[in-house]
């Protein structure tokens, strides 16, 4: 375009606007590679470099490209190289910068620029800018009407003239000429100058808020496709230009569209290895709790303050004994044997026992150790001393026990058996104060013999406390026990069930059957033994019984 001689705009309708032509080629010349290598910005492209395209180097001053590389968990990371003077001339890379803390950098920096409240100052300005741009349209309006009267005046003048007069008709109508370009020139500049001024109407302040108010969740949703990102951006920032200081650092010069510039000093990425390796003060932490834990306490402890490692994971037995063996850390259980504790052999040795009773001496409380894992290890305190037979039969029982019986001892104290007193315990009729360590039952010893009648009453089924046995009903009668037997196998009386020990009861009021329901019941049988029905126990439900065997208590029956 620079080299056309005539340019007229509008001189016949085209298929698109003199405006729209002039976005195309700017649109074609910023994005098209065929334009030339040269070009201060690239076309917006998917990848995820947020500043890919607009990146220049600040040691060469060329543009630098984007490379990827990909990390354990399959995350693409982008850097920004200059290594194209590099390639052309086979020498060194200029310079490559990783992109991860710069794009997060100029993220921030848009979103912070980007805000309400500058975008409301810009506009006071604007809006301030724009009374003075009205000072300036009267001072130009009055230029245009000075010109207008000057060409009005030149053009009077010439019509005035005597046109016999040839030379002062010709100065005069040169000068109307003069006057004429001095007011087309006066009205074009006018015109400019208008144009330049416009301010914003309401309508326009309020989209460009608007605007403002939504670009963060806009360039912050996940859903916005990088190249749109990348867009955005492009309105906002013309170029980045990246030097890498000696020290690592990186110095960003962000040179926005509106001509401003800004420069941010980034400090120098962390390595894998820094990013993954657990913070010093934790390892410190960790050095002291080995004095007084072992290592599940101390990965609990960790835990439960929230402190991680390198790899920001919660702490495991396996993950500190690991760590401890990499920092060259001394175990809880090395620590407490520098210090003269006892392994449970040599303490074994110097008590003469074995290492098993030592283990139960210790759950018992009867000598002192350090637990060194989670499994149970110990270290023993040096120096203790074999406990004695009193000590160790008081160990056996929990705390305040030790007043307690024994069944052994309830038994001699009541003047019974022992096995008695297991079945008092079963009838419910002793009870049971603790349970010792081993679990055997330790009774109150003031525990009182339960009398004949709670013993008969803990052995019937519930109901029949005030029935008696075939044996009383025998002898309220006059009749043999075995008679009384007869006539329950008859089915002549009915039982109300069995006691404890597997006798009959019947009803105090039973009465004796006649001789001749006896003589009928007999005959009954003899010719139908099939006809023979011995009756089921009444009220007698399922399980209520204990047929347990009652040595030492007098039978009647
Ligand atoms: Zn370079």
């Amino acid at each position: 375009m620079t080299d056309w001689i005539v340019l007229i705009r509008d001189h016949h309708p085209g298929y698109l606007t003199w405006a729209q032509y002039e976005r195309n080629q700017a649109v074609l010349s910023a994005t098209a590679a065929s334009r030339g290598e040269d070009r201060t910005a690239g076309p917006a492209r998917e990848g995820c470099a947020l500043l890919q395209g607009v990146v220049i180097c600040g040691r060469c001053g060329r543009r630098m490209s984007v490379g990827y590389h990909t990390l354990a968990d399959r995350t693409r990371v982008p850097a920004y190289h200059c290594q194209r003077a590099g390639i052309q001339n086979a020498r060194p890379a200029c310079q490559a910068i990783t992109s991860a803390g710069i794009d997060a950098a100029i993220s921030a920096l848009i979103c912070d620029t980007l805000t309400p409240l500058a975008l409301q100052t810009a506009m006071a300005v604007t809006a301030e800018l724009a009374a003075d741009a009205r000072k300036a349209d009267t001072v130009r309006a009055a230029h245009v009407q000075r010109a207008q009267n000057a060409a009005d005046t030149a053009g009077r003048r010439y019509l005035a003239v005597d046109p016999a007069n040839r030379l002062v008709a010709g100065n005069l109508e040169a000068d109307w000429n003069t006057r004429l370009r001095e007011l087309a020139q006066a009205r074009d500049d006018y015109a400019r100058a208008r144009d330049a001024d416009a301010a914003l109407d309401e309508q326009q302040q309020a989209r460009v808020l608007a605007l403002a108010e939504d670009f963060p969740a806009l360039w912050n949703d996940p859903a916005t496709p990088m190249r749109e990102r990348k867009r955005l951006l492009r309105l906002l920032i013309t170029d980045v230009t990246l030097t890498r200081a000696d020290d690592g650092a990186t110095r960003c010069q962000i040179r926005f569209t509106g001509g401003q510039h800004h420069t941010l000093t980034l400090p120098r990425p962390l390595t894998a290895a820094e990013q993954h390796t657990t913070a010093p003060a934790t390892i410190e932490l960790i050095d002291q709790l080995l004095n007084d834990h072992p290592f599940d306490k101390i990965a609990t402890i960790l835990n439960s303050r929230g402190i991680t490692g390198g790899w920001g994971r919660a702490f495991t037995v396996q993950n500190l004994a690991a760590l401890c063996h990499a920092r060259g850390l001394s175990t809880h259980a090395s620590r407490l044997r520098s210090a003269g504790m006892l392994t449970v052999g040599e303490i074994a040795a110097d008590l003469k026992v074995t290492p098993q009773t030592i283990g139960r001496w210790r759950r018992r409380g009867l000598i002192t150790g350090r637990r060194t894992d989670g499994r149970g290890e110990c270290l023993f305190h040096p120096g203790q001393q074999r406990p004695g037979p009193a000590e160790q039969t008081a160990a056996r029982r929990p705390a305040g026990t030790q007043h307690l019986l024994t069944s052994r001892q309830l038994a001699a104290s009541l003047g019974v058996t022992a096995s008695t007193i297991l079945r008092w315990t079963q009838l419910g009729l002793v009870t049971i104060a603790a349970t010792g360590n081993h679990g055997f039952n330790l009774y109150q010893p003031s525990q009182p013999h339960p009398t004949r009648d709670q013993i008969t009453a803990a052995c019937r089924p519930p109901g029949t406390a005030d029935a008696i046995t075939g044996g009383q009903l025998a002898a309220r009668h006059g009749v043999s026990r075995s008679a009384v037997y007869k006539w329950h196998q008859l089915g002549l009386i009915r039982s109300l069930g069995t006691d404890g020990t597997g006798r009959n009861l019947y009803l105090p009021g039973q009465r004796p059957p006649s001789p001749e329901q006896i003589r009928t019941a007999r005959a009954a049988r003899h010719h139908g033994p099939g006809n023979c029905q011995t009756p089921m126990p009444l009220s007698v439900p399922q399980g209520t019984t204990h047929p347990i065997a009652t040595p030492g208590i007098g039978s009647s029956a």
